[in-house]
């Protein structure tokens, strides 16, 4: 497996298409060993799960987190040696899917507890703490929480405040951190503080660490929550208690980088979840349609009905198509997979946010009674666009990371020019590229000719994007880092890009094995998501030069200054 990154390769032009195809298969025992969990939840969460009822209590009952702890879902992706049942990423987050489909409190409160805080610990903690840790948190009988955010550090991770400061063999922690999922039920925090001075104007170095509660936490009350109103979600509060050093993960000061790493782990089980919430969305409109009449119809027969649902059931394709591409990437042990994971994560929040919304339409005053489960599914799919990183600040993400290499070789080859002799190498390489790019010759060979439409269309856009990559970092160099309406077109072009990739590479392998009357399905699906994606990079791309950024922040001053929208018509 190539270590390299389909999408940081692709904003350079290059179309990386080994790395795609064939689309990503779970092995046979592991699809087995995962069907048999996702039975034994099935059954559990016919008898033991009232989500409405969860809802109105705002808690989950003690029995109910012992009954997914017997059947072993607190250490699904804990290698088996530590006690877990050591699925793969791709058999995770199929799991997560499934409880999400059930229910968001359960997969909320199992993602901190697995994706974030056990995570943490296998990927940075030392052997020992590993030994001491794995077992107890596959098992359930401890539970992990991940405590990042602080009131006034969200997005902004560099303003954190809580301390740690070295003392002897051990650190004093002090301070609040906010927001905490499982906060108010966790035995086990990843805490995130920091370990140089807050000197005026000093890059702060954050540490992270494993603490337990016994030794000094406090959490606050459960916040009062739109949606997800049964997981805990507390402030947790450190008043000098004592960490020894050998609780750091990873190294010391590099705390920033602990948190990334998680993050880019914990995105893929969270667009999976979108995918199960999404789906149970879906064939809820999809009864309602069947069963609602009017105008002595089902409402099923309706064209803007009809066209809800086709809309939906294409984006869950694609975000099905993209997750699952980038899990089997993970397993297949790509080591970048950081962009791939912030575009599953943005799409998908956003994906089921537009589900969740047009499930609701589709059941008119229904949709909007609290009596009903679509109003608590709206509210619940909320938060998806904020946690884990607010969508704002990941499409900012995957445009500036997409944009470092080819930023880094404008850098270099300009550096050549200078040196034309020594950095021959160099520029021949990039003038072949370049050439090669201007002649339309970077194709997706590996597509089933019957996708030759979407692959032609992929093909076109992604020369757009390299072509619009170029022309800002030569443009505008560094000051990129301020231009955000650019960042957020590349970061949507980007987006619409890798989704069709994993949508033709999975109706491709369909094809293969199916034929085409046997994938009829995909390739219909396939076909309207290129549609409309063509339509959104189409506007992205007429945007790049064309665009009204300059009044918009202007607009957005004044209205600012104002204190708001100040007109009014008497
Ligand atoms: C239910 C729930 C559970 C949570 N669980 C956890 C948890 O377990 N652990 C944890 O550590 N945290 C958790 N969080 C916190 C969450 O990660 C933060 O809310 C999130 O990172 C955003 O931070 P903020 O709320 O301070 O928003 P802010 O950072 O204040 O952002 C406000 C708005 O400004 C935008 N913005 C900010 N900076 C920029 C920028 N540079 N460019 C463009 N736009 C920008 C944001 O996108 C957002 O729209 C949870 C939050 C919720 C709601």
């Amino acid at each position: 497996m190539a270590e390299e990154s389909f999408m940081k390769s692709l904003f350079g032009g290059v179309v990386a298409e080994g790395v795609i195809f064939p689309y990503p298969e779970a092995s046979r025992g592991e699809s087995d060993e995962l069907h048999a969990i996702l039975e034994g939840f099935r059954r559990f969460a016919a008898k033991n799960v009232d989500s409405a009822l969860l809802d109105r209590e705002e808690k989950i009952a003690p029995e109910l987190l012992t009954g997914l702890k017997s059947l072993g879902l607190f250490g699904l992706h804990v290698p088996k040696a530590h006690g877990g049942a050591g699925l793969g990423m791709t058999a995770y987050a199929r799991a997560l899917q499934e409880v999400a489909s059930v229910d968001a409190n359960l997969a909320m409160t199992l993602s901190a507890h697995s994706s974030l805080g056990t995570t943490a610990l296998m990927l940075f903690g030392s052997d020992e703490l590993k030994a001491h840790w794995l077992p107890r948190l596959a098992s359930g009988e401890r539970v992990a929480a991940f405590a990042l955010a602080e009131v006034g550090a969200g997005s902004d991770a560099a303003a954190t405040t809580t301390r740690a400061d070295r003392d002897g063999d051990a650190y004093m922690l002090s301070g609040e951190k906010a927001w905490v999922t499982n906060g108010g039920i966790a035995d086990v925090f990843i805490v995130f503080a920091r370990t140089s001075p807050a000197d005026e104007g000093a890059k702060p170095k954050l540490t992270a660490f494993v603490l337990e509660r016994g030794c000094g936490v406090t959490s606050g009350l459960n916040e009062d929550k739109l949606g997800v109103r049964a997981a805990s979600t507390t402030s947790v509060t450190f008043d000098k208690v004592r960490v020894p050093k050998d609780q750091v993960l990873g190294e010391v000061g590099r705390g920033f980088k602990v948190a990334m790493e998680v993050l880019s782990h914990a995105r893929l089980s969270l667009a999976s979840s979108c995918i199960g919430k999404g789906k149970r969305l879906l064939r809820m409109s999809v009864d309602r349609v069947n069963e609602r009449k009017a105008f002595g119809r089902n409402i099923s027969e309706f064209g803007l009905v009809r066209d809800k649902i086709a809309q939906m059931s294409s984006e869950l394709f694609a975000l099905e198509s993209m997750t699952y591409l980038t899990t089997g990437l993970v397993d297949a042990g790509s080591t970048d997979f950081t962009v791939e994971s912030a575009i599953c994560k943005v799409f998908g929040s956003e994906t089921l946010w537009r589900v969740a919304n047009e499930a609701a339409q589709i059941a008119g005053a229904l949709g909007y009674m609290r009596s009903q489960p679509w109003e608590r599914m709206l509210r619940d799919a909320r938060v998806a666009m904020v946690y884990e990183g607010t969508n704002e600040i990941l499409r900012c993400f995957i445009a500036l990371s997409g944009m470092q290499g080819p930023g880094r070789e404008i850098e270099e080859v300009s550096k050549a020019m200078r040196e034309p002799i020594k950095g021959f190498g160099l520029l021949s390489d990039f003038a072949l590229r370049k050439a090669r790019s201007a002649l339309g010759r970077e194709r997706l060979s590996k597509a089933h000719p019957m996708l030759a439409r979407e692959s032609v269309l992929f093909e076109e856009y992604t020369g757009h994007l390299a072509k619009s990559v170029d022309k800002v970092l030569r443009r505008h160099g560094g000051q990129i880092h301020e231009m955000q309406y650019t960042q957020k077109r590349m970061a949507d072009l980007a987006i619409d890009l890798y989704a069709l990739a994993a949508v033709i590479s999975r109706t491709t392998r369909a094809i293969e094995r199916r034929g085409e009357e046997g994938s009829r399905r995909e390739i219909d699906l396939a076909s309207v998501f290129a549609s409309s994606a063509k339509r959104r990079m189409a506007e992205q791309v007429a945007a790049m030069d064309e665009n009204d950024d300059e009044l918009r922040k202007s607009i957005a001053q004044r209205t600012c200054t104002d204190g708001g929208y100040p007109l009014d018509v008497i």
